[in-house]
């Protein structure tokens, strides 16, 4: 259908497609997603609407400015916020600190939504009207920013990931003013009209899932590349499923349109097969076509990632302690090792001391993906830096810390640690742990990848498996796939604490390998009730422990004493069995039980006793409680751990 989208529509009216979205649906307008079609009589509508409401804003009250004027000032022109105004420019798709600079013209739309005017003024001042309140001092907290999101590219191989980032690159950075020397530092960030994303430019999910392998989660949207000349391949449905596993939005671009033999419908059918239903047709997931080649698409593409990004209110803390993540690393022979490193929070600055995994060191310098030298860089902004100890790991976090000292001291543990024990570094996934995990109450999902010999037995296998579950424990499938255990399958399951079973099939020299360095259980049957029994007892002992209470004894409170520290002890007659020092106690007053809790002390005439039966009289004491009454009846009970069957 011919007409303006959603997202289109509010950035013309200069509004988010979040509000143009409410107005819509106010107006009785249903639109399933920010890249719906409107036809043109709607979009006239809304903006007639629109203007009608605006009109009565529109004031006699002005703010002068200069061409350039920082948040900070703009917000104090209006009487408002500087956090509100930041809001507002979110809304307008402009991302900006306090003290950055905005145009004159954002400026204006800002200006307008609190009812003023704005006036240019070439001299850098601007006068108040009398009419503005005077504004309270701002507290000083972190400082939170909207940061740009971090993108990950994955797809298939030859489906064009690496034309898609060079395309993105070329048409977005090289027109920057430093002449466009750009540097391979393994991420870098693009502008799209003021507003900035981060790519990550190692393609493929293989580098995405060892990374968070490692604990590192910087990923904040997937684009997953299909090529519409091909089809979904078991890399494209592992990838989502990496995606998936990481909680990372996806959006898809369908590529290479320019073929001949390019068919859109087919891969989105092929999609939807994933569940990954086009928004066109009712589902969730955005789908943007475009020629990676060509550059067809990839303006819309990259509107498409700041609508996600804007939506998912992606923050940042500008100020405070430095925490990142290594993306890349590597020792150069000339400036030792280098590494590249995105800023979660906080400033990295030159001069700080970090530390990051293994290695540590002052901040030498710093160079951003332009080649430039810069002194500091916040949130999502990749940078490389020199004056580290040695190279780290992908995928290791850089903290700053109070000074050098204190960062080599953690080093050379570290060192130590992983020297004694490589084990206790990483992360282990067998069954037994599993096991062990879910007793602590720390896992309540059996996570599972799947790999059989054929699509049949993989079906029977996952559905028996998916049958073994109960309400409190859910067999999850990460990942599912014909074909040997890969190394990817290993690095997907380090990264999701999963097990990886395989049925009649074999296991890849490097997934074995990476099996052995990630410490993940890699178990293959041939018979199909041995893995379900497998999987069944890891299962048992995911399950909450019941306890069966034993009921060892009662006991009445006849009179209280009072101890000089302002302890009671409740003065008791054993009336039934045997009281118990150390046992479980409960004490009931008439129908309530006032109390739950040890019997931490048992006393006979003054002395400590292990037990009173019935028929004698006894002390008892509580550290948790100290209100006995008379009357009160204790009970003396233990708790025994019951085996628990599917
Ligand atoms: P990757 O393996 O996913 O990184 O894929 P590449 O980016 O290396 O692309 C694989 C091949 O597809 C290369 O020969 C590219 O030139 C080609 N290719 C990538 N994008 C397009 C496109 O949009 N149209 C056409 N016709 N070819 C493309």
């Amino acid at each position: 259908m011919a007409g303006v989208r959603v997202y289109e529509l509010a950035k013309d009216l200069g509004i988010s497609s979040g509000q143009l979205m409410s107005t819509l649906k106010d107006m009785g307008v249903e639109v399933s997603s920010h890249a719906s079609s409107l036809d043109a009589a709607t979009a006239d509508l809304v903006k007639e609407m629109l203007a009608s409401e605006k009109a009565p804003a529109v004031s006699v009250k002005t703010v002068e400015i200069g061409p350039g004027v920082s948040v900070r000032e703009l917000a104090e022109g209006l009487g408002a916020g500087p956090a509100d105004v930041q809001r507002k420019l979110v809304e307008l798709g402009v991302l900006a600190s306090i003290n950055q600079e905005i145009g004159a013209d954002v400026a204006q739309k800002v200006a307008e939504q609190y009812g003023y005017a704005v006036k240019v003024t070439h001299k850098r001042e601007h006068k108040e009207e009398r009419t503005l309140r005077p504004q309270p001092k701002q507290k000083h907290g972190p400082r939170t920013i909207m940061r740009p999101p971090v993108v990950t590219i994955m797809g298939h191989i030859d489906h064009g990931k690496t034309t898609l980032l060079d395309t993105i690159r070329k048409t977005n950075v090289t027109e920057q003013e430093f002449g466009g020397i750009t540097q391979h530092i393994g991420a870098y960030q693009v502008d799209v009209n003021g507003r900035k994303i981060t790519f990550l430019d190692t393609p493929g999910h293989e580098a995405f899932t060892a990374m968070r392998a490692r604990g590192a989660s910087v990923t904040d949207i997937a684009v997953l590349v299909v090529a519409a000349d091909d089809s979904v391949m078991p890399t494209t449905i592992e990838a989502i499923d990496h995606a998936r596993a990481a909680n990372v939005p996806i959006i898809v671009a369908i590529n290479k349109i320019d073929k001949d033999n390019a068919n859109v419908e087919r891969t989105k059918q092929q999609l939807a097969e994933q569940d990954l239903v086009p928004e066109e047709w009712g589902g969730e997931t955005i789908t943007v076509s475009i020629s990676a080649k060509q550059g067809t698409g990839i303006e819309e593409l990259l509107e498409m990632i700041l609508l996600v990004a804007e939506m998912a209110e992606l923050k940042g803390e500008a100020s405070g302690a430095v925490q990142g993540s290594i993306i890349e690393a590597k020792l150069d022979r000339g400036k030792g090792p280098v590494a590249t490193a995105l800023i979660n929070k906080g400033t990295l600055k030159v001069g700080l001391p970090v530390l990051a995994g293994q290695a540590y060191g002052k901040i030498k310098a710093m160079l951003d993906d332009k080649g430039q030298r810069v002194t500091k860089a916040g949130p999502a902004t990749p940078v490389e830096i020199l004056g580290l100890s040695t190279v780290p790991l992908a995928g290791d976090q850089i903290i700053s810390v109070s000074d050098e000292k204190e960062a080599r001291l953690i080093a050379e543990a570290r060192i130590q640690e992983s020297r004694s024990d490589r084990m206790a570094a990483s992360q282990r996934v067998t069954l037994e742990d599993l096991y062990r995990q879910i007793r602590e109450g720390s896992v309540k999902d059996l996570n599972v990848i799947l790999k059989a010999d054929v699509q049949g037995s993989l079906e029977a296998v996952r559905q028996s498996m998916e049958q073994l579950a109960t309400d409190e424990v859910r067999v999850r499938m990460i990942h599912t796939g014909v074909g040997a255990i890969s190394e990817s399958d290993i690095l997907l399951a380090s990264a999701s604490n999963a097990i990886v079973m395989g049925f009649n099939v074999k296991v890849h020299p490097e997934a074995q390998r990476a099996a052995e360095l990630e410490k993940i259980e890699v178990r293959v049957y041939q018979v199909i009730y041995e893995l379900l029994n497998d999987v069944r007892a890891a299962m048992v002992g995911m399950l909450e422990p019941v306890f069966e209470e034993i009921e060892l004894g009662k006991a009445e409170v006849r009179r209280i004493f009072k101890l000089p520290g302002g302890g009671k002890i409740a003065g008791c007659y054993v009336t039934e069995g045997k009281v118990l020092r150390g046992s479980e106690m409960r004490v009931r007053r008439g129908q309530e039980v006032v109390y739950t809790g040890k019997l931490d002390s048992l006393k006979h005439i003054k002395e400590d006793a292990r037990e009173m039966a019935a028929g004698y009289e006894c002390g008892i004491m509580a550290d948790g409680f100290n209100d006995f009454q008379e009357g009160d009846i204790i009970e003396s009970y233990s708790q025994k751990q019951v085996a628990r069957a599917l």
